[in-house]
């Protein structure tokens, strides 16, 4: 039997960039520490903050709902806010999950559509993307229309912190994919904490140090609510899936390489040029770095 590093009850989680071996309780605390260590270090909150929690029902989002509650709700504020893409047989029951959990907690919590806002829902984008292929991939067009909705959302609940589930593989996925794409502007915006500004809500991402295997081992030992059922009927066409095989096979085979590039990042971030600060859209009125914003830009292609 292979015992816990920390006590002597057997090992059921090897860290393989550790090396250590953890017991369920010590992994439960060794990944709590480490989630309020990442708050800490980022200077992730002040006091009496609003932190609206973007949440979509599955793992990362369900994990940062249940830490952020669990140890900030008692000096901060914490809300939810829940994007519907409309993505049938898929977001429609992962957002039922996260409302019951919501609902069962009493935490206040707004749900916004595609449709409401932008007059489109994902499955009217697939349509028009899938037929003009130049036109990019469907996640082009969601990603950016969920992070205007996210923004747009937590401004109107008066949020102080936009707390999204971004955990580590997803960071270093967007590191690596900006650096294939010679896309400083883009990397610019990566990292735990982007400060806002007018029509500008600060985003923090408080799992931003955990692993993705981790937060599903965690989930499941702390038997929180969150839907996994299947992946989003769109998702074969997101680049991001190639990425993360190709950096899942590196970290197997060197374990420590995912902290290892999100450190090379975080040295190189100072040196890279800061976006200058953003303006209203001429159309939508959101935050905008530019005079027309990407959401509405996209929009119009697909008219
Ligand atoms: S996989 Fe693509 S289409 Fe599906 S929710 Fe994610 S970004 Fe949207
Ligand atoms: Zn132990
Ligand atoms: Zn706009």
């Amino acid at each position: 039997m292979t015992k816990c590093d920390k006590c002597s009850k057997q090992s059921k989680f090897f860290l393989a960039y550790g090396p250590i071996n953890l017991c369920e309780n010590h992994f439960n605390s060794f990944f709590q520490k480490r989630f309020k260590k990442t708050l800490r270090k980022y200077q992730m909150l002040k006091k009496n903050e609003v932190i609206v929690a973007g949440i979509s029902g599955g793992k990362d989002s369900m994990v940062l709902l249940h830490l952020l509650e669990k140890f900030y709700s008692r000096e901060q504020k914490i809300k939810a806010l829940l994007i519907d893409e409309g993505i049938p047989n898929y977001r429609d029951k992962a957002l039922k999950v996260a409302a019951k959990t919501l609902e069962e907690k009493g935490i206040e919590f707004k749900v916004i559509s595609f449709k409401e806002r932008l007059g489109k829902e994902m499955t009217e984008v697939m349509k028009k993307t899938g037929r003009k292929k130049k036109l990019g991939s469907t996640c082009s067009f969601c990603g950016p229309f969920r992070r205007k909705l996210l923004n747009d959302g937590a401004m109107e609940m008066h949020a102080t912190k936009l707390a999204t589930g971004h955990n580590l593989d997803d960071e270093i996925q967007s590191i690596t994919m900006n650096f294939f794409d010679n896309d400083l502007k883009r990397m610019s915006m990566l990292g735990a904490i982007s400060l806002g500004g007018k029509k500008l809500v600060s985003r923090i991402k408080p799992l931003y140090l955990s692993p993705e295997k981790e937060i599903i081992a965690y989930a499941n030992l702390n038997e929180i609510n969150h839907f996994s059922e299947q992946c989003c009927p769109f998702s074969w066409q997101a680049k991001r899936n190639e990425f993360r095989s190709m950096l899942n096979q590196m970290e197997l085979k060197f374990p420590g390489t995912h902290y290892s590039i999100l450190s090379f990042f975080e040295n190189l971030k100072p040196f890279i040029p800061k976006q200058e600060k953003g303006m209203a859209c001429e159309v939508c009125g959101s935050f905008s770095s530019k005079k027309i914003c990407s959401p509405c830009i996209k929009l119009s292609a697909i008219v």
